[in-house]
């Protein structure tokens, strides 16, 4: 059984500042590549099928990184491409297909979708079930009321990245940078469920550096380039950098400045290699959960 979503209280030494995204992930795969195999064995299908409407070079990309993960798992994996030009009933139907095909566990859309088309409606017709994404407003909807629901990947991740280091999240101020439906507020709720004590910010919160500075916890996705240094930071707290910017010489970097931020925190998330290869893992484990569910259902 995969040890999700349950923060422990210990938290340990200060021996690792570092939230290896990367490690804790390739760990959370090969528990995922088990189950898979395990589920198999039953006869189950565990198949996660991707709808890439779009010519956004990097979606592209994400897509072809995530088909890599689900054979590194042996989840099946099957694109729906389309060209531009196609309508909105178009992918509405498939989205009916895909609910009612037996042999796909989960699906999603990879956002954002060609100009033109409206994904709120797409993505509320999702089967709850099958929302491996966990962004339909049913989904969201469940999670705010605290029933079982596929959690939304990357607030989801953030969560297992604390918990499987060790990082006590029980009744300590956690403050959240950004309230989009995709990260922040998914994961205002998932700490509040953890009995953090939890601040959500946005661009109009007043002086929030001395707001992120109340924060044991302090969680950026802002998706404002290094926007957070040390002033943000009190001493000793858990700093995690969800933000993803290229940088101009190259790479990859945050929202975080983290050569001038690691020397007061006690843990931080490195870019790259921090939240992002956790949201891709969170996929596979919400595919996994799917494909158990509908196990269960079947065996019920
Ligand atoms: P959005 O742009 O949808 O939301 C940004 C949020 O930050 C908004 O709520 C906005 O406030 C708030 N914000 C913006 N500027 C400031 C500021 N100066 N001070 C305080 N709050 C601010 O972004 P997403 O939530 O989709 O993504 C955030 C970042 O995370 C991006 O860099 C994105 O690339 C990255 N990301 C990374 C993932 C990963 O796997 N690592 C996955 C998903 C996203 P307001 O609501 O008032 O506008």
């Amino acid at each position: 059984m995969l040890r999700f979503y349950k923060a422990s209280k210990n938290e340990k030494g200060s021996m690792t500042k570092i939230l290896d995204g990367k490690a804790v992930a390739a760990e959370i795969r090969s528990e995922i590549k088990s189950a898979v195999a395990e589920l198999r064995e039953k006869g189950t299908p565990v198949r996660l099928d991707v709808i890439l409407a779009s010519h956004d070079p990097a979606s592209a990309t994400y897509v072809s990184m995530k088909q890599r993960d689900c054979a590194e798992v042996g989840i099946e994996s099957k694109i729906h491409r389309f060209e531009e030009g196609v309508s909105q009933k178009e992918l509405a139907v498939l989205v009916e297909r895909l609910n009612d095909d037996e042999a796909v566990s989960g699906f999603f859309m990879q956002l954002p979708l060609y100009d033109g088309l409206d994904h709120i409606p797409l993505i509320s017709a999702i089967e709850p079930l099958k929302d491996v994404d966990g962004l339909s407003p049913l989904s969201a909807g469940r999670l705010a009321v605290g029933l079982p629901s596929l959690l939304p990947c990357t607030p989801h991740g953030v969560i297992q990245l604390l918990v499987r280091n060790g990082v006590a999240v029980e009744g300590r101020e956690a403050v959240v940078v950004g309230r989009s439906n995709l990260v922040g507020k998914p994961l205002a709720g998932l700490l509040l469920n953890e009995n953090a004590t939890v601040t959500t910010c946005h661009s109009r919160t007043k002086d929030l550096a001395s707001v992120a500075r109340r924060a044991d916890i302090l969680i950026v996705a802002a998706g404002q380039k290094e926007m957070v240094g040390p002033e943000y930071v009190k001493d000793g707290a858990v700093v995690v950098d969800v933000g993803i910017h290229r940088k101009d010489e190259g790479g990859l970097t945050g929202d975080v400045r983290f050569e001038e931020v690691e020397a007061k925190a006690s843990y931080i998330s490195p870019v790259p290699g921090g939240v992002g290869p956790m949201t891709r893992a969170m996929l596979l484990h919400n595919t996994l959960r799917a494909a158990g569910m509908r196990e269960g259902r079947r065996a019920q």
